[in-house]
């Protein structure tokens, strides 16, 4: 087991966003959360991140309880989010924002090879390396705020709605890119509102309903699951 989520309990002041949220994530996994707008999905990662804290509950990360731990030492561990609207950074240059991906890694020989890497899986980004972030198109600062992630050597990668606001054919790219991702060893949390995709490449998936997991299965008997089609597939399948 790589990632157990625990009954976890997560407030905004009064507003009760997680309650009693479980699941876990096997090492090589593509998990899927899928929901409704406000289910909980984005709040579940930031709790994983150690940006909320849970009042109940607990996190483990490869055995360790890392439920009070801070989020630069998460990602150390090797937990790296990449949040929803892609926040990249938009007065920066290309270049400059893989830096600051890669700030927890101290071998800078290391850093100096994986922009080569990043480069190599990301052409676009390479013709545009000294452009301010804020020129990318919306697919390019996906892209971006992906390999920023992949800078600080990920093992478990966090996606938050990878697919917003982006056209049907970035959309495809972005699912590719993630897939090959994970194909070379670094395992996938993917929160998606188009349920349709994410379960298209996901191993499993989870359904959340007002901060708690209500259905559970592989991704394969998600994309089968009347419930499912009907709330989250658009009822035509
Ligand atoms: P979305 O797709 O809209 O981001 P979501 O499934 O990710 O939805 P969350 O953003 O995690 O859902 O929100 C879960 C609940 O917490 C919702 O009721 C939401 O209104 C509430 N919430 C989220 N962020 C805040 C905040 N900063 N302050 C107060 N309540 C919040």
């Amino acid at each position: 087991m790589m990632l157990q989520v625990e009954n976890i309990h997560v407030y905004y002041g009064a507003i009760n966003a997680l309650r009693g949220l479980s699941f876990h994530l096997e090492e090589g996994e593509i998990v899927a959360l899928i929901g409704a707008n406000g289910a909980g999905k984005s709040s579940t990662l930031k709790t994983i991140s150690g940006l909320l804290r849970p009042r109940v509950g607990e996190i483990h990360f490869q055995g360790e309880n890392i439920t009070e731990t801070p989020p630069a030492e998460i990602v150390r561990k090797g937990i790296v989010q990449v949040p929803e609207g892609r926040r990249i950074f938009p007065k920066m240059t290309v270049w400059e924002n893989l830096e600051i991906g890669a700030y927890t890694v101290e071998d800078k020989e290391q850093t100096a090879r994986d922009y080569e890497d990043i480069f190599t899986r990301f052409p676009r980004l390479k013709e545009r390396r000294n452009q301010l972030g804020g020129t990318l198109s919306g697919g390019e600062q996906q892209m971006l705020a992906i390999a920023r992630g992949l800078m600080a050597h990920p093992r478990l990668l966090l996606l938050d709605e990878p697919s917003m606001g982006l056209a049907p054919l970035l959309v495809e790219q972005i699912f590719e890119i993630i897939q090959d991702i994970n194909s070379q060893g670094t395992s996938i949390l993917l929160v998606e509102q188009n349920a349709q995709m994410a379960l298209s490449i996901a191993d499993r998936g989870y359904v959340l309903e007002t901060g708690a997991v209500t259905i559970e299965d592989e991704a394969l008997k998600l994309l089968e699951n009347p419930k499912v089609i009907n709330a989250y597939l658009g009822g035509e399948h």
